[in-house]
């Protein structure tokens, strides 16, 4: 599972790199593929849920602290559209101190989750609570790249365990 110390060290965007470069230098369905269940397992420890606005606004209104970045992988490819995540509670505090985001209000986090509307918003599992929400961007985004490729890891909040 990915760790708040994943995020804040760097661990996590080598991840996020790693898996998709394998996207990039592989081709097809990768569900029988030995790397690409690796890859699947990993994924899948994030829990990641597609979330309607108000089940994000849900969220944010219960946690303790909120803080707004740049989405996490975006650095990957600085050429892509931006958009941002919100962080939720000890990530947020943390992403914070070592300057990938900024503390927000309900009201400013809120209002960030409203821009970029025709990007699905994830949340991931991080230290074992939802704490990122992010208005992912699918062409570079792992979870929508990797159901591409038949490795199914979103879910929907609403049939979530
Ligand atoms: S776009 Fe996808 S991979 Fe990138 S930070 Fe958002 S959820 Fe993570």
């Amino acid at each position: 599972m990915g760790t708040i110390a994943d995020y804040t060290g760097g661990l996590i965007l080598e991840s996020i790199r790693k898996a998709l470069h394998y996207f990039d230098s592989s081709e097809g369905v990768l569900t029988h593929d030995e790397k690409g269940q690796r890859l699947h397992k990993n994924i899948n420890e994030f829990e990641p849920l597609v979330l309607s606005f108000d089940q994000a606004g849900e969220y944010i209104r219960e946690a303790k602290s909120l803080a707004i970045g740049e989405r996490v992988c975006r650095v990957l490819h600085p050429e892509a559209g931006s958009t941002e995540s919100v962080f939720l509670n000890e990530l947020a505090v943390a992403m914070v101190a070592n300057g990938h985001a900024k503390i927000a209000s309900i009201e400013e986090a809120e209002e960030c989750l409203r821009k970029s509307t025709g990007h699905p918003l994830i949340s991931s599992k991080v230290s074992g609570e939802y704490l990122e929400i992010c208005r992912s961007y699918p062409p570079d985004c792992v979870y929508w790249r990797a159901e591409k490729r038949g490795l199914h890891c979103l879910q929907r909040k609403d049939h979530a365990l």
